[in-house]
């Protein structure tokens, strides 16, 4: 049984992570994680934007969205380049949680994110490991168990919203109200 080419990930405290070139990069999160990062903006008087990503409808036109884009351009307002560090470290969403690791958490597969200097560093020899994912939790233990339990959330939600008959759909335009899912599960279900 062979060793990995790669040793275990070990953050650079770099500041790629933490600063969005454009708003596509910027983390994904899950409503009950907007809602606490907008306590945790008030707290430190900051203003924090989200736009609805994934949203799903009922057929009274009430919508619920599952995931929302946190719209950053440039730095994340809870970074603090003196001493590198993100303020909210502990309570920080699964999107950061699981960097450099990026999850499609439709399919599950797990990919990382050349932006991060680490992985930049290191792409040939990542390049030769196979994709399995016992493969990435020894290489990310900490990284891919946040990718692993994004996934999951993910799924019991869009579940919920199915089985509740939800449909996915375009944007909000025909939106009459707009809940966060995991809201809407817990009032309709
Ligand atoms: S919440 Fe923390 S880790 Fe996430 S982007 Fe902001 S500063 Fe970086
Ligand atoms: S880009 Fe990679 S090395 Fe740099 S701070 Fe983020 S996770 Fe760490």
């Amino acid at each position: 049984m062979g060793g990995h080419p790669l040793e275990k990930f070990r953050c650079l405290r770099c500041v790629h992570c933490c600063f969005f070139r454009v708003v596509e990069e910027a983390p994904v999160v899950f409503p009950w994680e907007k809602r606490l990062l907008e306590e945790l903006a008030e707290r430190e008087g900051v203003e924090l934007s989200f736009d609805p990503l994934e949203v799903y409808a009922d057929s009274s036109a009430r919508c619920a969205v599952a995931l929302y884009r946190w719209v950053i351009r440039g730095f994340c307002p809870f970074y603090r380049i003196a001493g590198s560090r993100c303020t909210i470290h502990e309570l920080k969403p699964l999107a950061c949680r699981m960097y450099p690791l990026v999850v499609n958490v439709e399919t599950g597969e797990i990919a990382v994110s050349t932006k991060c200097d680490w992985i930049e560093r290191r792409l040939t020899g990542l390049k030769a490991v196979d994709g399995r994912v016992e493969t990435v939790l020894k290489l990310f233990p900490e990284e891919g168990r946040a990718a692993v339990e994004a996934f999951i959330l993910y799924r019991e939600l869009v579940r919920a919203l199915h089985e509740l008959g939800l449909k996915r759909v375009e944007g909000r335009a025909a939106c009459k109200e707009l809940l966060d899912a995991d809201d809407y599960v817990a009032r309709y279900a």
